[in-house]
């Protein structure tokens, strides 16, 4: 059996579209969402994810700015940026581009942001809102995992969910919307005894641990539905004949380039699991589409709370 191919670039633009539609009535408004985006320093690789943030708004008609301190900023900079933001009106989201350099005080600056404002959904109170069930603004990757499931009609009430990982920003999120979705969640991590067999009781897998083709092909359970997160880069022939010896195109395009991305899910996943998110072209653009989302969320729920404010 071959795994159906949830497609990750299909559903950001189903979003997009219903995305333009929204922004096209807060804009009536008199409300245009917008995005302010943080980038310290010359990190090539943060250079390149902001930009793509940056065209995306451009793309669905929302503001952006784009402020870039310099690589010596300090914390106390840092901090007044984000107080700068934090009262600008026209702002409803606030991305801090990490990794910022080592002498900032990323914590302190991440909390910093009103979280109001918390499009990443990495501040305390986003967090504790989602512990709670509140409505309120959750990390972009697992939001995205959740649109794929739900998107593509993958049943999760009753389900066995479980989460590989249990970073702040992956896999504590997930394990509690699929618990709020009521799937019965269980979280795996580096101490987790006989993975193997956790693992063959789901339905549903989220693998989010940073570990190339780690969840082998024969873990899951027939007609499992796999979200890959992981995105790893291999550059090891050995490591890439083992991962793609079942992929001659692939392991070609590696021999080409010298490397090649995987997720944490062996490719042969395809032939035993139900349904399978790509690597690349799964959950990757969902990130990027549910920092989008959460704009327009907060632009809604920011300016909807002002509104109830002055009517009173
Ligand atoms: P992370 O902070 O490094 O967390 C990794 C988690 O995996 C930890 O909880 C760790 O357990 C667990 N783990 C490591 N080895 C394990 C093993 N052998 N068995 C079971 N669990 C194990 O990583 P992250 O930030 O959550 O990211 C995870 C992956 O997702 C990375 O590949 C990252 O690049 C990718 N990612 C992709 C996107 C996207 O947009 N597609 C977004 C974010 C992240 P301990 O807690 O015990 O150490």
């Amino acid at each position: 059996m071959t795994a159906r191919v949830l497609d990750g670039l299909k559903i950001r633009d189903q979003i997009f579209l219903e995305l333009k539609e929204e922004i096209v009535r807060l804009t009536a408004q008199g409300i245009r969402p917008g995005l302010a985006a943080v980038l310290v320093g010359e990190n090539p690789a943060s250079q390149l994810y902001v930009k793509t943030k940056i065209a995306a708004c451009e793309q669905l008609g929302l503001a952006s700015w784009l402020h870039t301190p310099p690589a010596s900023a300090t914390t106390e900079q840092m901090l007044a940026l984000v107080d700068q933001l934090n009262r600008d009106d026209n702002v409803d989201g606030i991305l801090i581009q990490l990794p910022l350099p080592k002498q900032v005080d990323t914590k302190k600056v991440l909390e910093a942001v009103d979280p109001a404002k918390d499009v990443d959904g990495f501040h305390p109170v986003s967090l504790g809102k989602l512990v709670s069930g509140r409505e309120g603004l959750v990390a972009c990757t697992p939001a995205g995992c959740m649109e794929i499931l739900r998107r593509n009609n993958i049943p999760i009430e009753g389900a066995n969910a479980v989460v590989l990982g249990r970073s702040d920003i992956v896999g504590k999120p997930m394990a509690l919307l699929l618990m709020h979705a009521n799937a019965t969640v269980t979280i795996c991590h580096s101490k987790t005894r006989d993975l193997p067999n956790v693992v063959r009781r789901a339905d549903i897998v989220v693998a989010a641990m940073g570990k190339a083709g780690y969840v082998k092909a024969d873990w899951l359970k027939s007609g499992s539905a796999v979200i890959d997160v992981g995105t790893n880069k291999i550059t090891d022939e050995l490591e890439a004949e083992e991962l793609l010896k079942n992929f001659p195109q692939r392991l070609a395009k590696f021999r080409e380039k010298g490397s090649a991305l995987v997720g944490d899910v062996h490719p042969d996943a395809v032939n035993t699991a139900g349904a399978l998110t790509p690597v690349p072209g799964g959950v990757g653009p969902m990130t990027i589409t549910m920092l989008m989302s959460n704009t327009v969320k907060a632009a809604r729920l920011r300016r909807r709370s002002v509104a109830v404010v002055a009517n009173h």
